[in-house]
């Protein structure tokens, strides 16, 4: 903004008066809904694009997501590793 004020003034938005009028919020405690503001997620680990299945033969082009050298039908058969949180047991 300038010493002579904003360069420009829209209008006055009014609303047609043939809507229904808005519902009015009684102050209770569903007045206000939100979630507090929060980092974003990290972003997946991507690989490079145009990668080929390493597979002898194979010409599948592997995802970007893909950390593995072969596509999902020359993947070697891998024991599955659970992570994450254990379940407490209740004392
Ligand atoms: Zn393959």
């Amino acid at each position: 903004m300038n010493r002579r004020g904003p360069a420009f003034v829209p209008e006055t938005r009014a609303r047609p008066r043939t809507r229904a009028p808005a519902r009015r919020a009684t102050l209770t405690q569903e007045t206000f809904r939100g979630a507090p503001v929060r980092e974003l997620p990290r972003r997946n680990r991507t690989f490079p694009r145009g990668r080929v299945c390493a597979a002898e033969g194979c010409d599948t082009v592997l995802s970007i997501y893909n950390r593995s050298e072969f596509c999902w039908q020359h993947e070697p058969v891998r024991e599955y590793v659970p992570r994450g949180r254990r379940a407490r047991r209740a004392a």
